[in-house]
């Protein structure tokens, strides 16, 4: 069998889960897993040029260009070598609009594009709990999965933090920009017969066994 070429987008808002029960169906699966959120954070610590603009926009909450977002992913796309799970991107119609192409270009298929679903004060409450791991990405949520001792990762020991755009002015601005901007991103794919929504309410484990449930016919 020739190199499977093809690309789940996840979807859905901010707090939903998409890093989490994302990177695990792609560990799962032997995808290759990446979210332009941590491709992002990742370019504003190495202090790229163009990331030092990103910043200033992820710092509000706002929307990074979607020039800039979609240069990231072409560039996953030319280098990945399995399938891709996509998470966070994309996040408006000119972003979907040019994955479609990109995709075609490269030779990719969009197998599916998969709809984390919770409503807004769930989300809120979750963001506010979640902690990561600077150093090896882990991401904890007090509630749900606390870290042992709470401030420390399990896996690494660094110390937890707390992402500056999960503070609540910064939420509810996150959530204002995901309504206005990436619902019609929904649409799009339910459009094209690719979407398939799936419940994000509950523990991570009972999401994950209806995630890992989603036929993809591949
Ligand atoms: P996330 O980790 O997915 O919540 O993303 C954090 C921030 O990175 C977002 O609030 C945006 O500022 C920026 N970002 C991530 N993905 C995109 C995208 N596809 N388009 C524009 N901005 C993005």
């Amino acid at each position: 069998m020739g190199k499977a070429k093809f690309i789940i987008v996840l979807l859905g808002p901010p707090g939903v889960g998409k890093g989490t029960q994302g990177q695990r169906w792609a560990n799962e699966k032997g995808w290759r897993y990446a979210a332009t959120g941590d491709l992002l954070r990742e370019a504003v610590r190495q202090g790229t040029p163009v990331s030092l603009k990103a910043k200033a926009f992820m710092d509000k909450g706002e929307l990074v260009a979607d020039e800039v977002v979609t240069a990231i992913v072409e560039e996953v796309l030319q280098k990945a070598d399995r399938p891709l799970l996509l998470d966070g991107y994309p996040r408006t119609i000119a972003q979907a609009e040019a994955l479609t192409e990109i995709a075609k270009r490269l030779g990719w298929k969009i197998q599916a594009a998969v709809l984390l679903h919770a409503n807004d004060d769930e989300l809120v409450e979750r963001l506010s709990a979640r902690r990561v791991c600077p150093s090896c990405g882990t991401i904890y949520n007090l509630r749900y999965q606390p870290p042992k001792d709470n401030e420390h990762c399990d896996r690494c020991g660094s110390p937890l933090i707390q992402r500056d755009d999960d503070k609540h002015d910064v939420i509810r601005q996150r959530l204002a920009v995901y309504q206005a901007q990436t619902q019609p991103v929904i649409d799009y794919y339910q459009g094209l017969g690719l979407l398939v929504t799936v419940d994000a309410l509950g523990e991570p484990d009972e999401v994950y066994v209806r995630l890992r449930k989603v036929r993809l016919s591949v």
